[in-house]
């Protein structure tokens, strides 16, 4: 069963989004072409698909959830729409641009467990990558980029972190950071893979904030998400993946427990405390995947 309905644009923050129109020329304010586009987008990496015949709309200044069990291709979504991996059908599209041409436009937090921490780098300089490649390659970082950067650490409040490497911070510190980077750089999209993975509820609920800011600020945001139970509360709509599309839409549409039972089989049992779409009572968090 194929749901596919797309959610219609928040239009809550209208000046952001105009903002957005006049740096990009791309949107009217009136007609805005979709933020992502995705077609009939299949992707292997042996025999199998990971994702097969994917197609799928995302407007502007969304703030999107994916979902779906271990293994159904959530990462592997995110990947192709940064062009990190190549599909064996179909395109995805940024702002009706070929999204090789639209890179600079997508800022990436990858999981968790795919960095090496390490690499011996600090926090102030992982927030400042953020703004390399802004620039022309022979001119150097500018106060401004730095005042972005710094900026972009206060907003996740890891600026008195500044100096620390970044191997010797806990999971959620690592995690801000990486959102910090993502910030400064600017980018109209940010896709983030399981980023309240394995962070307590403190971290959880900053980047939480931190998420709606950036999305009030008009801006796209496509979240790899892995706990059901916060998923409606966190998201103003859901993607639902097992190598093909199952749903798209507001969460009481995609939390159907007919459609989870179809999605999950039999570790739904493990969700049996969700509400039944359309009430609001939401049991007990689940834990992480890490
Ligand atoms: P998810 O993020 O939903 O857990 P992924 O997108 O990571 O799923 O993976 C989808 C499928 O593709 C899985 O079966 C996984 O084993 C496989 N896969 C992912 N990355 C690779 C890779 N680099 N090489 C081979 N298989 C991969
Ligand atoms: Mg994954």
């Amino acid at each position: 069963m194929v749901l596919r309905v797309q959610h219609l644009q928040n239009m809550k923050d209208t000046n952001a989004r105009m903002s957005i129109s006049k740096n990009t020329n791309r949107l009217d304010g009136k007609s805005p072409i979709p933020a992502i586009e995705v077609r009939n987008l299949t992707v292997s990496y042996g025999p199998v698909p990971a994702l097969l015949d994917v197609s799928l709309s995302i407007a502007p200044g969304q703030l999107v959830g994916v979902i779906g069990p271990n293994g159904s291709g959530k990462s592997t979504l995110l990947k192709s729409v940064l062009g990190f991996v190549k599909p064996d059908f179909g395109d995805v599209e940024l702002f009706g641009e070929d999204a090789d041409k639209a890179k600079g436009r997508v800022a990436y937090v990858p999981q968790r467990g795919s960095v090496d921490w390490d690499f011996p780098v600090t926090v102030g300089e992982v927030a400042l990558m953020g703004r390399y490649g802004k620039q022309p390659w022979w001119r150097d970082l500018s106060a401004e980029d730095r005042e972005i950067a710094e900026y972009a650490l206060e907003q996740v409040r890891m600026s008195e972190f500044r100096n620390r490497q970044i191997g010797q911070l806990s999971g959620g510190q690592q995690q801000r950071v990486f959102m910090a980077r993502a910030i400064a750089q600017g980018s109209e999209i940010l896709l983030l893979d399981e980023p309240f993975s394995g962070v307590d509820a403190a971290t959880e609920r900053a980047i939480l904030d931190v998420l709606e800011t950036t999305r009030e600020a008009g801006r796209t945001l496509v979240v790899v998400h892995h706990d059901l139970t916060t998923a409606d509360e966190y998201f103003d709509s859901l993607i639902l993946l097992k190598q093909r599309l199952y749903a798209h839409g507001t969460p009481e549409q995609v939390l159907h427990p007919e459609l989870l039972s179809e999605v999950y089989e039999g570790k739904l049992r493990v969700f049996s405390h969700l509400p039944v779409a359309g009430q609001s009572e939401v049991g007990q968090r689940g834990k992480s995947s890490e």
